[in-house]
């Protein structure tokens, strides 16, 4: 609107002005950083709220505005959080897969068959692949371009991983898994390229199938998550999950057993692998919190916010999970993250989590800096050890 009111002079002052943020050289480092899993709820005059697949309010323009507002508005509840590294919230997109899959030829959408995804975990109607796969243009420019003109904070934007996606998607036209997993492979790292030219400092690709096939990530899961970064010079990461928190997912990990043992099989081949960071759970998940031992050598983004729950960790509770970690996971090295995304999740109680996840970091970070004085090493509270054998 404001354009309209100036001259061409002052407009192209006023967007220098406005798509300039502050030197990024102006920020201290901390260690023990914040950032989150990626998606967050969209508000819900832009798609029906508390959904993981939830169908747009509007349409054409009207539709690509209210994503950029809503982009824009998660950004500010980010930064005004105390997020360090912020993502765009993943309002653009419908769903995680099908939000890049949208931006590829050789997808027939009119024909959709009911397939068992995450190893029949549950069945979901897909599209088929029916001949070769291209990308049909620029997938998130519009999100990449937003995030940079209005942060000086560090952008991660997140990517499906091929293995999540062909789990995701019935094949008529490559009939060979690993073969389709890598034409995918290459179109997400024509993508990645992209985004990095827009500025993202970190790209991150989501790949809950790792915990269920995991064989295949050893296999060719890794090999096609190296195809998809190829040539990157950015930050890259995996997020490694137990699923968003809706029942088909809350019933399945009830038959994981006491402790959740998957990550043990892949961390050691992720921790030779080519990626930076790997993104996994954490707080009230089974996992054995040793395990984050087996990814020496790589950053870890641990989970101390669960998605499965609308109750908020208070900061105290959020820096006794940071603590517990850090005795596998050096300070350096350490991200403090949410478990997954908060897509599903009501907004007043994911805007709750961004802060307790920043107050929490900021807690534990205090005890970090006394660590080396006299009392030496924060002791774990009694009310931590107890849930510390869950998480
Ligand atoms: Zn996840």
């Amino acid at each position: 609107m404001l354009e309209h009111c100036l001259s061409p002079r002052i407009i192209f002052a006023y967007r220098d002005f406005v798509a300039v943020p502050k030197s990024r050289q102006e920020q201290p480092d901390p260690m023990l950083k914040t950032t989150i899993a990626g998606s967050l709820p969209k508000p819900e005059w832009l798609a029906e709220p508390k959904k993981l697949w939830p169908a747009w309010r509007g349409a054409g323009a009207e539709l690509e505005r209210a994503k950029r507002d809503a982009t824009l508005l998660w950004l500010k509840e980010q930064e005004d959080a105390g997020i360090d590294i912020v993502t765009d919230g993943e309002q653009s997109r419908q769903h995680f897969v099908h939000g890049f899959l949208e931006f590829v030829d050789g997808i027939d959408f009119s024909r959709k068959v009911k397939m068992g995804i995450r190893n029949n975990r549950y069945d979901a109607m897909v599209p088929v692949v029916t001949s070769e796969l291209r990308l049909k243009g620029r997938v998130h420019q519009t999100e990449a371009r937003l995030l940079k003109s209005h942060t000086s904070k560090r952008r991660k934007i997140t990517l499906p991983g091929p293995m999540t996606i062909v789990d995701t998607i019935a094949d008529e036209h490559y009939g060979d898994k690993v073969k389709l997993a890598m034409a995918f492979a290459a179109l997400l790292n024509q993508e990645a390229r992209a985004l990095e030219k827009d500025g993202v400092d970190v790209i991150q690709f989501d790949e809950p199938a790792f915990n269920v096939y995991m064989d295949d990530v050893k296999r060719w899961g890794i090999d096609a998550l190296h195809r998809a970064i190829q040539g990157l010079k950015c930050t890259t990461c995996v997020h490694i999950c137990y699923g968003y928190g809706i029942q088909a997912n809350v019933d399945w990990k009830k038959t994981l057993g006491v402790e959740w043992r998957q990550y043990e099989e892949i961390f050691p081949a992720l921790a030779k692998s080519k990626l930076d960071q790997v993104s996994l759970e954490c707080i009230h998940s089974h996992v054995p919190v040793e395990l984050l031992r087996l990814l020496k050598g790589k950053d870890v983004l641990v989970g101390v916010i669960d998605v499965a729950s609308d109750q908020i960790e208070t900061p105290a509770e959020v820096a006794d999970t940071i603590r517990s970690a850090l005795k596998y996971v050096p300070a350096k090295h350490f991200y403090a993250c949410t478990n997954c995304g908060m897509a599903p999740m009501d907004r007043e109680v994911a805007v709750a989590k961004l802060r307790a996840l920043a107050a929490g970091a900021a807690l534990a970070r205090k005890s970090l800096g006394k660590r080396p004085k006299k009392q030496g090493r924060t002791t774990i509270s009694g009310r931590k050890r107890k849930r510390g054998r869950k998480a």
